[in-house]
C-alpha cells in the first residue's frame, strides 16, 4: 500500500471514529497506525541499483548532487532535469527526494570547478540546502536497467510495445508508415508541439533508428551504416555530425530521413517509468513524476 492509501484509510478511520475521539485519542494510537516504512535516500538508490544486472557501474555519473545517504525520505519526484521549477513543485509536495535522468548543473560529468562558480549554482545549491533536499541522478544505471528503463519507458509511449525487443534496442521495426505520419504519431504521442526532422515528408518508414537522448556522431553513425534504417529517430545531435552524416547521404542517393525531438521530450518516459518502478518497490513513500518539459519554443 503506499502512503497516499495509508493516508486514506487514516483519515477514514478518523471520520468513522468520529472527531471526539480522536481528540481524546493519545498521540500514540494516531502514529500507530501512520506509515512504519520509512527509507534513506542511500536505501533507495542501492535497492535501484541491486535491480541493474551487473549492478554498481564503476565510474559512474550517476552521484548526489545534492543531500546525503542517511537523509529520511519524505517523497520522490523522478524528472528529466531537477529544475528550478520541478524543486519548486519537490518543495510544494513535500518531497525532499528527486531523481532525474540528466544533471543539475549543465555538465555530463557532474560537478566542475566552472559550475560551482557560477551564481546560479549558488542560488540552485541554497535553495536545495535550506528545504533539505536529496537530488540522485539515474543515469547509467536505468540505462542498464533491463529493459532500458529510457528506451521502454519512450517505446510504451509511443504505443510500440509489440515491435519492440528490449535484447536489441537500438532499432525499432513498425508496419510501414509515410514520414508526414510518422512525425504525426511522435507528437501526439509524447505530447510535442513542433519538431525538427530532415527528408521527404512521403517517404515510406518502417525500420527507425531509435536514439532518444543524446549521443555523438562517433557512437551513433556507425550505427546508422549498420543497420541501415528508413528514418534516424532521435532526442538531440551536435547538429554538425549526424545531421550532416543524414544529409551527405541523401544526396548520394540514399532514401533516409531524420526526425529531432529535442533531449527532455525524447526521453521523459524514462522518468516516468523510474516512478512506476519506485511505486512497485518501494512502499510507503509518495512517487511523483512531473515533467521537466523541453525549456525551447519555436516560432
Ligand atoms: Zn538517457
Amino acid at each position: 500500500m503506499e502512503y497516499t492509501g495509508r493516508r486514506k484509510f487514516l483519515i477514514d478511520a478518523t471520520k468513522a471514529a468520529g472527531s471526539a475521539v480522536i481528540l481524546a485519542s493519545p498521540i500514540s494510537n494516531l502514529a500507530a497506525i501512520q506509515p512504519t516504512d520509512t527509507w534513506t535516500v542511500g536505501q533507495i538508490m542501492d535497492l535501484f541499483i541491486n535491480d541493474v544486472p551487473g549492478g554498481l557501474i564503476p565510474n559512474t555519473v550517476d552521484v548526489l548532487h545534492a543531500g546525503d545517504r542517511d537523509m529520511q525520505v519524505t517523497g520522490i519526484i523522478t524528472t528529466m532535469f531537477a529544475t528550478v521549477e520541478v524543486i519548486r513543485k519537490a518543495i510544494d509536495l513535500n518531497a525532499n527526494f528527486i531523481i532525474p535522468h540528466e544533471p543539475t548543473y549543465y555538465n555530463h560529468a557532474g560537478k566542475a570547478d566552472w559550475v560551482e562558480g557560477l551564481d546560479i549554482y549558488k542560488f540552485k545549491s541554497e535553495l536545495l540546502k535550506k528545504h533539505n533536499i536529496a537530488i540522485w541522478r539515474n543515469h547509467d544505471h536505468i540505462h542498464r536497467h533491463f529493459p532500458d528503463g529510457v528506451r521502454s519507458g519512450v517505446i510504451s509511449k509511443l504505443g510500440w510495445d509489440k515491435y519492440f525487443d528490449p535484447k536489441n534496442n537500438q532499432v525499432v521495426v513498425i508496419p510501414e508508415i509515410p514520414l508526414e505520419k510518422l512525425i504525426e504519431h511522435i507528437k501526439q504521442k509524447l505530447g510535442i508541439t513542433m519538431l525538427r526532422y530532415m527528408g521527404d515528408l512521403a517517404q515510406p518508414c518502417r525500420k527507425i533508428l531509435f536514439n532518444p537522448g543524446f549521443n555523438t556522431g562517433s557512437i551513433v553513425i556507425p550505427v546508422i551504416e549498420r543497420e541501415k534504417p528508413d528514418v534516424v529517430l532521435g532526442g538531440e545531435f551536435h547538429e554538425w555530425e549526424t545531421p550532416e552524416y543524414v544529409r551527405d547521404l541523401q544526396l548520394s542517393g540514399h532514401p533516409i530521413s531524420m526526425v529531432i525531438m529535442g533531449h527532455a521530450d525524447s526521453e521523459e518516459p524514462g522518468s516516468e517509468y523510474m516512478a512506476q518502478w519506485l511505486k512497485e518497490n518501494v512502499k510507503g513513500v509518495n512517487v511523483t513524476h512531473v515533467p521537466a518539459k523541453n525549456p525551447l519554443s519555436f516560432m
